[in-house]
């Protein structure tokens, strides 16, 4: 397992808008390009990140909880990620 620090880019999975009342969404949760921006030193896989919107940026300090590394195949919106190799 690559170990997290400051600069790298990963993958932070964005929230999706509500489910509406027919199952749709406006939005699903999906991958956002995010570049770390600091690493907790008590636990690595929890990281601050600055996440790159097509339309803006979200930043997501340790301050605010930060983000949490998603294990396994289950990326729950919230979670960061290294990138899928395509
Ligand atoms: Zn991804």
């Amino acid at each position: 397992m690559t170990t997290a620090s400051v600069g790298r880019t990963v993958h932070y999975v964005s929230h999706g808008t509500p489910v509406r009342e027919d199952g749709t969404r406006a939005f699903e949760p999906q991958c956002r390009a995010a570049i770390i921006t600091e690493v907790d030193p008590d636990s690595p896989g929890r990281v601050g990140l600055a996440v790159v919107n097509p339309t803006g940026l979200f930043f997501h300090p340790l301050s605010a909880g930060g983000a949490e590394l998603a294990e396994g195949e289950d990326r729950a919106a919230g979670s960061w990620h290294w990138p899928e190799r395509v």
